[in-house]
């Protein structure tokens, strides 16, 4: 059994015609009531500043708030868009990816965790929206985790297309919570090259154009799995379906299956019976999506019932 935090109100986050587009979260609706509708379903709460403060200055927070639009479209960048009603979105991708913590910390279960969002966050730096999302869900998530004093090693897996540019450097000098990252490169947004290391806690695996299943395998596993040594006691993945063949932001070749292999292999080396929670970041191929998400979800249902 496997949490899925699921609000319909990400519907109403317009972006108006954009890939990262309401079409998005309703192609995981249907994915999640048609595959797997037996599985534990929470309405995410509504973060607040001081949640979102742990990783974003506060000065910025303010500014996000203050800068939604009572009609049309503002524009953080040329790619990161608001609408009237986006303030709730981001505020609720936070809050269901911070209640995911607090379930585990409560031992309401085992605690595997799926967290049906958008805007994606990965992108986002501590004092600037970029690349469509606007707040890190994750690293807001991994350090509220971190502050419980529960957890002492917290690993990110990030395999969404781009380089979570965003995740990195919030965490890059910080020893204890690990970002890794598959990615094309070089891509936008330009970082994730090999020699970002921060304080030995980084680990970029960048891939070239057109790469393939089988290439992705060997350097996802030479240039992640077999290089980090060490144990975690909570796992986080950047759950992103771009680097899909179909999808159309970019031009690595993964098949629908590959996302399934990409979250086994990290789970059979890293999970010992710790919990995970799954963010969604990208994807903007509708079937690519929903298949490459079904094939991650598999792989965190299994895990969830050994
Ligand atoms: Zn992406």
């Amino acid at each position: 059994m496997i949490n899925i935090f699921f609000s319909q109100e990400y519907e109403n986050h317009d972006t108006g015609n954009h890939p990262e587009s309401i079409e998005r979260i309703k192609v995981v609706n249907n994915l999640i009531n048609d595959v797997y509708s037996k599985h534990n379903f929470i309405e995410p709460t509504i973060a607040d500043k001081k949640i979102i403060s742990f990783v974003h200055d506060l000065e910025y927070v303010n500014s996000i708030y203050d800068s939604i639009p009572n009609s049309g479209f503002t524009y953080f960048d040329p790619d990161t868009i608001a609408s009237p009603n986006s303030l709730k979105s981001y505020l609720l991708a936070v809050g269901g990816s911070v209640d995911a913590v607090n379930y585990i910390l409560d031992n309401k279960n085992k605690g595997v965790f799926f967290c049906a969002h958008r805007p994606p966050g990965h992108h986002a730096e501590s004092n600037k929206a970029m690349g469509f999302g606007v707040f890190n869900n994750v690293a807001i998530s991994a350090q509220y985790a971190q502050n419980s004093g529960k957890f002492k090693k917290i690993l990110i897996v990030d395999f969404d297309v781009h380089h979570g540019n965003g995740t990195q450097h919030i965490f890059e000098n910080n020893p204890n919570i690990y970002y890794a990252s598959s990615h094309q490169f070089p891509f936008y947004p330009g970082t994730g090259s090999f020699n970002e290391v921060g304080v030995g806690n980084i680990f970029n695996c960048p891939l070239p154009s057109d790469c393939d299943s089988s290439s992705f395998k060997s350097l996802f596993k030479k240039n992640i799995v077999d290089k980090i040594d060490a144990v975690f006691d909570l796992i986080y993945f950047s759950a992103g379906f771009d680097a899909h063949k179909l999808d159309p932001l970019a031009s690595i070749n993964l098949e629908d299956d590959d996302f399934y292999w990409v979250t086994k292999i990290i789970l059979e080396k890293f999970a010992n019976n710790v919990p995970i929670i799954s963010v969604l970041e990208g994807g903007y191929d509708m079937k690519g999506l929903y298949h490459g998400l079904n094939n991650h979800l598999k792989a965190l249902v299994e895990y969830s019932d050994e």
